[in-house]
């Protein structure tokens, strides 16, 4: 399987809101929010291509996703299985440590039996590395802070290169030569992390060998973007992309998608990993997502979308969209689904959206592509966005359309909407009244 084509679950995308502007015409929603979805526009930097077992890292492929096992290598079952579930959620190379004899026996065991190509973590000796490769891994990652004397880095680089597998030299800030450290005065500076990557790339190239990627990983995201960008300027090895350390969600997702994503919008990053306190899988659903997002990788599920709500709303939208969520999570559906919390601004908010629900008098409307066409029960709704998800996604569509009555679900939609508007009146969050009496405050 060289491409897990099994889905992340389902992203959501919630559309901004502000008070002013709320009226019968207008949602809080500053505009179309389908529209709002940002694609990739910026050319990629051009890097050279490496192979890693049968997934292609640089030179214009895909960017992937990656993970690491958290379970003990040796326990080979343990983590062939988590293995799985990585590829599930959309890791396309796996990474597991190799930190004794018995890791790299159960590395022999794991890699002919996984789904993705692995890459061995070498830690402080040089000799696991050995072991790893007579594992038959796909890939090798060392630490250049950690594996330091130049003969043992040439002898793992000459058994590598005969053997055609990739190293990842990973640098990261907190493990920075002691020399390189205070020469860059006494703190890890992006400069000093380019100078510790170029260092030991030297020692690489000078025994032929230029099956490289790179990573110069800090758990401060300014630090690690100008890392980035500098070593891009200064060599074409693919770049592996990652804030250390992040943490545990929200805020390690957070690091680390302010990191990876402005350095992919600058068109810099070959591979991409976030390093989340939490289960694994976690990370490869969070790093597919990232790619999705940013139009770099095709969506192979759901793009959930989902007003913030208002004082219109009809329904509990935080509630109706987490039940979506979850009703989408294993479905490899990619459309964009909208969940929309009243009839009066919902259909045309999200009109661009393939598919959507808005609520209106204890009903649900769903339209297709911003045109009604059906009515369902609000506890149906969920259901049967699924159902219609489904349909459009076999049939296509046309095929959809031609079975309802499109005039029919628009009347009933219309008289919805007009009995909110008269019910709630253009202004349902009184804007209008507070400007007047804060005028009459200046006055
Ligand atoms: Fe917009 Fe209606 Fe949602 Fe309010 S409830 S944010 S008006 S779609």
């Amino acid at each position: 399987m060289r491409w897990p084509e099994s889905p992340s679950t389902a992203t959501s995308w919630i559309c901004p809101t502000s008070a002013e502007g709320a009226g019968g015409s207008g949602c809080p929603t500053t505009g179309s929010l389908a529209s709002m979805e940002v694609q990739a526009a910026t050319e990629r930097r051009s890097t050279r291509q490496l192979m890693v077992g049968d997934v292609p890292v640089g030179g214009g492929a895909p960017i992937t996703v990656q993970s690491m096992t958290i379970t003990r290598t040796a326990d080979h079952e343990a983590t062939l299985q988590q293995i799985y579930d990585l590829a599930m959620a959309g890791a396309d190379i796996v990474r597991c440590t190799c930190n004794d004899l018995e890791a790299a026996e159960g590395l022999a065991r794991i890699v002919p039996r996984s789904p993705v190509p692995i890459v061995a973590d070498i830690h402080h000796q040089y000799r696991m590395a050995l072991a790893a490769l007579e594992a038959g891994v796909h890939c090798l990652r060392l630490n250049p802070g950690n594996i330091r004397k130049p003969e043992h880095i040439r002898v793992v680089a000459s058994e590598a290169r005969d053997r055609g597998v990739p190293i990842r030299i990973g640098v990261n800030g907190g493990s920075l030569h002691p020399d390189l450290y205070e020469k860059h005065g006494g703190r890890v500076t992006p400069e000093a992390m380019v100078e510790s990557a170029l260092d030991e790339i030297r020692f690489f190239e000078d025994v032929d060998f230029d099956l490289i990627k790179i990573s110069v990983k800090a758990s401060s995201v300014p630090i690690m973007v100008e890392a980035y960008r500098q070593l891009s300027e200064v060599t074409d090895y693919p770049l592996h992309l990652g804030v250390t350390e992040a943490g545990p969600p929200p805020a390690g997702l957070i690091k680390s998608s302010a990191g990876i994503g402005a350095l992919l919008a600058q068109g810099i990053g070959d591979t991409i990993r976030y390093s989340l306190t939490a289960d694994p899988v976690e990370e490869a659903r969070a790093g597919r997502a990232l790619l999705e997002a940013m139009g770099l990788r095709e969506r192979k599920n759901v793009d959930l979308i989902a007003c913030p709500s208002c004082g219109r709303a009809e329904i509990d939208v935080v509630a109706v969209a987490a039940d979506a969520m979850a009703a989408f999570a294993d479905r490899e559906i990619p459309l964009q689904v909208a969940i929309m919390g009243c009839v009066v601004n919902g259909p045309g908010e999200a009109r661009d959206a393939d598919l959507g629900i808005a609520a209106g008098n204890r009903r649900g409307h769903l339209f297709v592509k911003g045109r009604n066409v059906a009515v369902v029960a609000e506890d149906e709704m969920v259901d049967a966005l699924v159902e219609w998800a489904e349909m459009i996604h076999s049939e296509g569509v046309e095929a959809a359309l031609a079975r309802v009555d499109i005039e029919k679900a628009a009347r009933e939609a219309e008289r919805d909407r007009q009995r909110l508007l008269a019910q709630q009146g253009d202004d349902v969050d009184d804007t209008g009244t507070r400007i007047e009496l804060i005028r009459r405050h200046g006055a």
